[in-house]
């Protein structure tokens, strides 16, 4: 029996984890589920998997959930403080940390998972961009087991012989695909004038808006990008990108005698998320069969740099190293949220950044302090040019 920590509960990840552990309830049972703020959607989880503890960032919604609990009778016990999340995730009793937060804030409960040895399923891929070394370390360090929930990811780590290991196996490429987003065909002058809602429209998958935004401005690829390059200790520049509209093939490995191995599936997270639980068993997800002759073509095309500047500075600051991989990431956290309070416009995230990234000196990061000192310095200059640019 798993007993399972699932960070950010109420977001599109763990939603669909609860609906694949709602499927094997012999196998899987909830100890705490962790979100923002979303208490009324917490609630109906908690009577739904009656998990041990429920913890809630914000106070008011932790007091509102608190109350509805209390009026049922109900068991579960509602947690506020950072410290009691931490003595959560380190109680003997769970086994699994599901890492599905929103953003760089996942970092330190993700880490704190790692640090006591748990077997960490890892969605949130800003922990791992934002510090890749110290992360991947602490994962030897602790003999913590790291599977990741990222579909691109998944999919390499399914086509690799030893799961995140590639040392001689005789790898020449990672290949990740990506969808191309929403504004996949559109010119630089129309993409100018996109609103939040056609930027979250995302063709294929239904994901949280942040995420979604990455999509449609391919900084999710550039970040997963470096986090494929983490994960599996192979430099950026024996990683392709490709556009597969489709987004049936979520990714591949390419071998030095011309194989090419390639994950297939339809585009639903409970398959990876299915993978991360189980593996290296399988169990029912949910998600249909393909139907090949049905989908009869699949399509590839080159990425483009040019129109999607993000990728270029993403591969860049792969390239230059993890405090390169940090501004980048607060950069663009800061952009997005902007951009989806109609502060600046679509183009301006991918100029904030490289703003930031040419106004930020590069310093070697050695500690989750020094880390956060990055992040916050990263955010605050972003935060500057919006409000230049809003002014
Ligand atoms: P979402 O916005 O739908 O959900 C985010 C979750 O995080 C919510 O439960 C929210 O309450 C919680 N959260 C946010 N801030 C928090 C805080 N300070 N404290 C506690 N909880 C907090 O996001 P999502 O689409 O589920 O994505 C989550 C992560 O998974 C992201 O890192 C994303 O890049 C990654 N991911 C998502 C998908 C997908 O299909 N949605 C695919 C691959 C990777
Ligand atoms: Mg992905």
């Amino acid at each position: 029996m798993q007993n399972l920590v699932i960070l950010g509960a109420t977001g599109s990840i763990g939603t669909n984890t609860l609906d694949v552990v709602s499927r094997h309830p012999e196998a899987y049972q909830v100890h705490c589920l962790v979100a923002q703020k979303n208490d009324a959607l917490l609630f109906e989880q908690c009577v739904q998997c009656n998990p041990s503890f429920a913890w809630l960032e914000n106070d008011e919604s932790a007091k509102r959930l608190a109350l509805r609990l209390s009026e049922i009778n109900h068991p579960t016990e509602v947690l506020t403080s950072y410290d009691e999340l931490l003595a959560v995730i380190s109680d003997a009793s769970v086994t699994t940390v599901v890492s599905a937060m929103v953003g760089a804030k996942g970092l330190v409960p993700t880490l704190s998972a790692i640090q006591v040895g748990k077997k960490v399923l890892l969605a949130n891929k800003e922990s791992l961009v934002t510090a890749g070394q110290l992360f991947m370390d602490a994962v030897k360090q602790h003999h913590a087991t790291l599977i990741p929930l990222d579909s691109e990811h998944s999919a390499i780590f399914q086509c690799l012989p030893n799961g995140l290991d590639t040392e001689s196996i005789g790898l020449s490429k990672l290949i990740l695909t990506a969808s191309g987003g929403p504004f996949r065909t559109k010119t630089l002058e129309e993409m100018r004038s996109v609103t939040p809602a056609e930027a979250v429209a995302h063709p294929n998958w239904s994901m949280g808006q942040k995420i979604s935004v990455d999509s449609a401005s391919m900084m999710n690829k550039g970040l997963e990008l470096i986090e494929a390059h983490w994960l599996f200790g192979v430099p950026s520049s024996q990683i392709d990108i490709v556009v597969h509209p489709e987004s049936i093939v979520h990714s591949m490995a390419q071998f030095v005698d011309g194989s090419t191995i390639a994950h297939l599936g339809d585009h639903d997270m409970r398959c990876p998320i299915s993978v991360g639980l189980s593996w290296p068993q399988r169990i029912t997800s949910g998600v249909n069969d393909l139907d090949l002759v049905a989908l009869s073509k699949l399509h590839f095309e080159a990425a483009d740099e040019t129109r999607f500047l993000n990728l270029k500075l993403a591969r860049n600051a792969c390239e230059a190293g993890q405090s390169a991989a940090a501004i980048l990431n607060a950069a663009n956290e800061v952009a997005v949220e902007a951009f989806l309070q109609k502060k600046i416009g679509f183009l301006s995230i991918a100029e904030i950044n490289d703003r930031v990234l040419q106004a930020t000196p590069l310093s070697p990061l050695d500690s989750i302090e020094s880390v956060i000192a990055v992040d916050t310095s990263a955010r605050q200059l972003a935060s500057s040019f919006i409000t230049k640019e809003g002014g």
